[in-house]
This record gives structure tokens, C-alpha cells and sequence, in this order.
């Protein structure tokens, strides 16, 4: 086999409602899609970062940079047309941890289609239906909170997430256990509070919650060490489990209970599964967070999800929950708070050429 081309596609959709954290929003879902051909397959991935940096360093722009300028010639002067040698060639280069999940996760596709299996077998996970649990970002005020949790709860998530911030945490989620009763709820603060707020945040442990994602900033190993310590409801590293060596340290020394995995955030599905690898041997559960992608992001992390560490509902929701539209064919769909991956092989979606079309914004061609 030799690789015969790379393509980048920028595509931009509109999102249904803005997104907002603790640091940023969104009103657009930016995303590079790499289209990697070698011996007459294509395998895809897609780069996610946020549009802008509250999330990371990386952006559409200089994830579309790094590719153009580092990645891809680095992928044709090695020959790269496996997992494990585009892997190496990511490995010596370094850097921009979103691109190189792009890039990466399009040779998983495509060894996984040459071989005619599905992505999860490849990972060594197994084809279950996948909890899907939903997320809801700060929105402006308690009313619209609970009218958005309502809307979508119907369609049977598995739990609700909601994004805290200082002043947005006791209140929003003493109305939701008033109206929802006990539903499985977590919180995630994408890093809001700092170590003077722990007397505050033991407050949270009066409301059952499965975790409190990332609270602290995301080196602050030590402060969610302090913090977890301080409070009943295990704390769940986000951010902050950004390496295999940052989860190994932050596992030493007991600065989490749980770790989310993020394609994305560590760079590749090869990195994500060995992060997987370090928790399970720690006894550390983990579950499957998302950015969000877009469908082909989406479903790779559905196919890592399968793994046998993963332990909570993933935030992996239908692609009608956050986009106009979706660049996969079949759309992702939540069923009974459950997500099934389609026969087939590679990541079992197939990029939406009619979908693609519309939202391009830029696209580039390389060729060795
Ligand atoms: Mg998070």
C-alpha cells in the first residue's frame, strides 16, 4: 500500500443553540476533516478544536497550519500507511494534539476499512449499545436550564451534565433534583474554581453527584489532591488529563477518582486507549467526553467507548443535539438513552459528501 493522498476539508455548521462554559461560548462548529487515501481506501478523522482557546492552545487555524506545514509532509517523507508508523511519525514531531488526532485517527479508519473490521475490534473493544448522557451548558438563568434538560431528557439520556461556574452551581442544581428527582447528574467546571473555593465545593456532596469534572485549573494537580480529599463525590479529571504522564501523576497522587478521555484533547485514539490502559490498571474508572465533534469525531469516540474501562454514559449525544447538521451518513442517533454503532467497517459512518459540500469552507488537496 502507499499513501497516495491527504485531504483537508474545513467545514463550519451552525450550532442550535450557543454553547457556553465556564470560559468561553460558541455559536459555530469549526472542524477539520483529513481524508487520508492509500491503496484505493479513504479513512477519515477530523480535527476538533473550539473555535476559540478556552478549551486549548489549539484552534481551527493553527490546527489547519500545523497540519498543512508539519504533520502531512512529515506523514509523506516516512510513507506512512499504518496506525503504528504515522504514529511514530506523530510521536517525533509533537505538538498540537488536536491536529495530530485528526490526522491519526484517519489511518485507524483506514486500516480498520482495509481490513474490512470495524474500528472497535481494531481497539480491542466490543460492539454494545452506548450509554449517552447529556450535557447543558450555562445558560441564562434556572428556567431555560430546566426547559433544556426537559426538551432533551425525553429522549432517554442516561444522565444529565451541567457546566458550574462560581454563582451557577448550588442553586441550578438544587431546582434540578427539585424537578428531576434523583437522576444521575454530574458537574463539570472546566476549571472555574481555585483552591480557596474547596469549603464551597464540599457544598456539592449534599447533591449525589456522579463527579465533579475538572473544578480547579488544569495543572493544579495538587489543589484537586487537596480537593478530593475534602469531599465525598469523586472528582473526574478533564483538562487536567491532558498525557499518560499527566494521568499517571495525577492517579500518584490521588487527584482524581475518574478520568474523562478525550480523543481530541490527547491526541489520537492510540493515546486514548493507553490512557484507558493506565486507569484500568489503577482501578480508575473512565468515560468518553467529547468537544463536541462533529460525526466523524463523534463516532471514533463511540468506538473507543466500547472498551472495557469506560464505566459512565459518554457525552457523545445525536447529531440533532447540537447541529444544524451532521458530515456522517447515518446521522448518530440516541435511542431509549442508547447509542448503537451501525455494521460496518472502519468507524461504521461514512462521510456525508452532500452534507461536506455545504459547510466547506476551505479545502486543500496534498499529494506525495
Ligand atoms: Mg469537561
Amino acid at each position: 500500500m502507499k499513501l497516495e493522498r491527504i485531504t483537508l476539508t474545513h467545514v463550519r455548521i451552525p450550532l442550535l443553540e450557543p454553547f457556553r462554559i465556564s470560559n468561553g461560548e460558541v455559536s459555530e462548529k469549526d472542524a477539520i476533516l483529513v481524508r487520508v487515501e492509500a491503496g484505493g481506501i479513504a479513512g477519515t478523522g477530523e480535527a476538533s478544536p473550539m473555535a476559540g482557546t478556552f478549551y486549548s492552545d489549539d484552534t481551527p487555524a493553527s490546527v489547519w497550519k500545523y497540519l498543512t506545514e508539519r504533520l502531512i509532509p512529515a506523514a509523506f517523507a516516512a510513507k506512512a500507511v499504518s496506525v503504528a508508523s504515522i504514529n511514530r511519525v506523530l510521536d517525533r514531531t509533537g505538538g498540537s494534539p488536536f491536529a495530530r488526532a485528526g490526522l491519526e485517527t484517519a489511518f485507524w479508519d483506514l486500516e480498520a476499512r482495509a481490513a474490512g473490521t470495524p474500528l472497535y475490534q481494531s481497539l480491542g473493544g466490543y460492539n454494545i449499545p452506548l450509554e449517552s448522557g447529556l450535557a447543558v451548558g450555562i445558560t441564562k438563568g434556572i428556567p431555560a436550564l430546566i426547559a433544556t434538560i426537559e426538551k432533551y431528557l425525553a429522549e432517554g439520556y442516561k444522565r444529565v451534565k451541567i457546566k458550574i461556574e462560581p454563582g451557577w452551581d448550588v442553586g441550578p442544581l438544587a431546582e434540578i433534583r427539585q424537578r428531576f428527582g434523583d437522576i444521575p447528574l454530574m458537574v463539570d467546571a472546566n476549571g472555574a474554581y481555585g483552591r480557596e473555593d474547596i469549603p464551597h465545593l464540599r457544598l456539592l456532596d449534599s447533591f449525589g453527584l456522579a463527579m465533579i469534572e475538572q473544578p480547579l485549573p488544569r495543572n493544579d494537580l495538587k489543589g484537586h489532591a487537596e480537593l478530593q480529599a475534602a469531599v465525598k463525590t469523586p472528582v473526574c479529571l478533564d483538562e487536567g488529563a491532558e498525557d499518560a504522564a499527566a494521568v499517571r501523576k495525577a492517579i500518584r497522587m490521588k487527584s482524581c477518582r475518574i478520568v474523562n478521555i478525550k480523543i481530541q484533547r490527547v491526541g489520537g485514539l492510540a493515546n486514548a486507549r493507553a490512557i484507558h490502559d493506565i486507569c484500568a490498571e489503577a482501578g480508575i474508572p473512565v468515560w468518553a467526553g467529547t468537544m463536541p465533534e462533529l460525526g466523524i469525531g463523534a463516532a471514533q469516540t463511540l468506538h473507543l467507548a466500547t472498551l472495557p474501562g469506560f464505566a459512565y454514559p459518554t457525552d457523545v449525544e445525536s447529531s440533532a443535539r447540537w447541529f444544524l447538521d451532521d458530515v456522517i451518513e447515518p446521522l448518530i442517533t440516541v435511542c431509549g438513552g442508547k447509542i448503537s454503532i451501525p455494521a460496518g467497517a472502519g468507524n461504521c459512518y461514512e462521510p456525508s459528501v452532500r452534507a461536506i459540500d455545504r459547510f466547506r469552507v476551505a479545502e486543500r488537496v496534498f499529494v506525495p
